[in-house]
């Protein structure tokens, strides 16, 4: 059985008694059996192949979860703060120091002068007409 897609698993240690980091090292005595390493106190423990394939699987996609996640951080601070010196483009997220809200632009238009009209849908305080710089 082909297990050499995964070469570390977080497991239970029945020696360390916790989760614990173990090396796949060799098949086990029987054809569907796999030794494992314990990285902490060294002592193998046998698993099943499937087993082993399945957390293998499992563990790769959490990783994959969180790589994805840490390219796109889904926090507040990503979003910047309204100020009418700043020009912000249709579609962009902007939080509002006043309303204490976050909201999306929904439409940019022609002010008076240097300035332009932006509309803002706010999460909970609704839509608001506010004004922004032409830089
Ligand atoms: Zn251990």
């Amino acid at each position: 059985m082909q297990v050499s897609n995964v070469k570390e698993i977080e497991i239970y240690c029945q020696y360390c008694k916790t989760e614990t980091r173990m090396s796949v090292m060799r098949p086990g005595p029987s054809s569907d059996s796999h030794w494992l390493k314990c990285k902490q106190c060294s002592l193998y423990k046998l698993i099943n192949v499937n087993e082993l394939t399945e957390m293998g699987k499992k563990q790769a996609e959490i990783k994959k979860k969180k790589l994805a996640n840490s390219e796109q951080p889904v926090t507040t601070e990503s979003v910047p703060d309204y100020d009418a010196r700043r020009t912000f483009l249709k579609g962009q997220k902007l939080y509002h120091p006043g309303f204490k809200d976050c909201g999306t632009i929904k439409k940019v238009s022609q002010g008076s002068g240097d300035f332009q009209k932006i509309l803002v849908k706010f999460e909970h305080v609704g839509e608001k007409l506010l004004v922004q710089s032409i830089s």
